[in-house]
């Protein structure tokens, strides 16, 4: 069993630390070895840092039809996006028509991820890809395959196992149970509605991004004011379902967060603690947390702990924080919620 046209392609949006790059090259190697085609795949990121965008292209052709094109796909046929907040970005759903398979990772239904995602028209698949990879202590990715697996006849999820344990397996020998379990689970349990275009939302054409700044066009100073992880980009995106939240009772200022977070994302100031002087702990600077729990795992009294994200409403977290804070730092607001500013974590740990 085969496509019908040439070619046949797939774009994976995602996120740092979602496991895309990794699925884009399983989906590569998954078509040329085990379902006899020639097939490419490719990604294109920027930096490392979990939570930068990320995209995987993968093609197939035909046997008999060799892939001359190595460009990013602009029409696929089947769309994977990784997190539902990824759906107001500049071009995730470019090219989508109504022979696009779009698969989401969302515990949404359907008519209100078609909104969210302003879909023209396709069919929709929604898994819960999140919550299922914490249930079977696996990743987002696996769970995506399996979802993508289902959307199309030669697909073979048998032979896609196999791909899986030939490669995971042998790495990872430990993991592939789960990661098994976690693709069966994606592929049993993706819910498909099928989407006819009307006037709700037009076809987006897909178009390149011209980057606007250079070394002749930069700014004067040369400065970057929208670097990434910055008070004003949301990176909640990019953290896996948990986020930690900290306990001011329980805390003893250690400062072991503070040195094991990779991100900077504790707010210490000068302050006083049992009565002599000390570095005190505020909490966390969301803005900045990537969600790898690292710092919950090395508190000594569990004054972190890991919560759902989806149960946590973040900025009222950080509204707590300033409360406690007093004159300590330096707060701006932007929308409803208000938080710490990294600069005044500069200025302060700077004395
Ligand atoms: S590691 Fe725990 S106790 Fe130590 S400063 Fe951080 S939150 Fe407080
Ligand atoms: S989870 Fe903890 S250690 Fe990881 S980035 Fe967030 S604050 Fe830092």
């Amino acid at each position: 069993m085969s496509f019908k046209k040439d070619y046949f392609e797939i774009r994976l949006e995602s996120i740092g630390g979602l496991g895309a790059n990794l699925a884009g090259k399983i989906l590569g190697e998954y078509g040329a070895l085990y379902l006899g085609l020639n097939a490419s795949s490719f990604s294109s990121y920027g930096s490392e840092k979990r939570g930068s965008p990320v995209k995987a292209y993968i093609r197939y052709a035909k046997e008999n039809i060799p892939i001359r094109v190595n460009s990013p796909v602009q029409t696929p046929d089947i769309l994977g996006i990784f997190h539902i907040a990824l759906a107001d970005k500049e071009n995730v759903m470019a090219g989508v028509s109504e022979n696009t398979a779009v698969v989401v990772n969302t515990d949404k239904e359907a008519d209100e991820v078609r909104d969210i995602l302003k879909m023209y028209g396709g069919k929709l698949y929604c898994v819960d890809a999140l919550n299922i990879a914490l249930e079977t202590k696996s990743r987002v990715n696996m769970v995506m395959l399996g979802a993508i697996a289902k959307t199309n006849d030669f697909m073979c999820i048998e032979k896609l196992e196999q791909a899986i344990k030939d490669t995971i397996g042998k790495k990872y020998p430990k993991a592939l149970e789960q990661n098994l379990n976690a693709i069966r689970r994606g592929y049993e349990n993706v819910k498909c509605k099928e989407i006819k275009p009307d006037d709700k939302y037009d076809y987006i054409v897909a178009k390149d991004i011209e980057r606007a700044w250079g070394y002749k066009n930069a700014p004067i100073g040369g400065i970057n004011p929208c670097f990434g992880s910055s008070i004003s980009n949301d990176i909640s995106a990019s953290r896996e379902g948990y986020v930690p939240i900290f306990i001011k009772d329980k805390c003893i200022n250690c400062g072991l967060c503070d040195s094991t977070c990779p991100d900077i994302a504790f707010q210490f100031v000068k302050g006083e603690y049992k009565g002599k002087e000390s570095m005190v702990n505020l909490g966390i600077d969301y803005h900045h947390c990537k969600g790898c729990m690292r710092c919950t795992q090395i508190c000594p009294t569990n004054a972190l702990e890991p919560k759902l994200e989806k149960d946590v409403n973040i900025f009222k977290q950080h509204i707590r924080n300033k409360d406690l804070i007093v004159d300590k730092l330096d707060f701006e607001k932007v929308g409803a919620s208000s938080f710490v500013t990294s600069e005044s974590y500069k200025e302060d740990t700077n004395i």
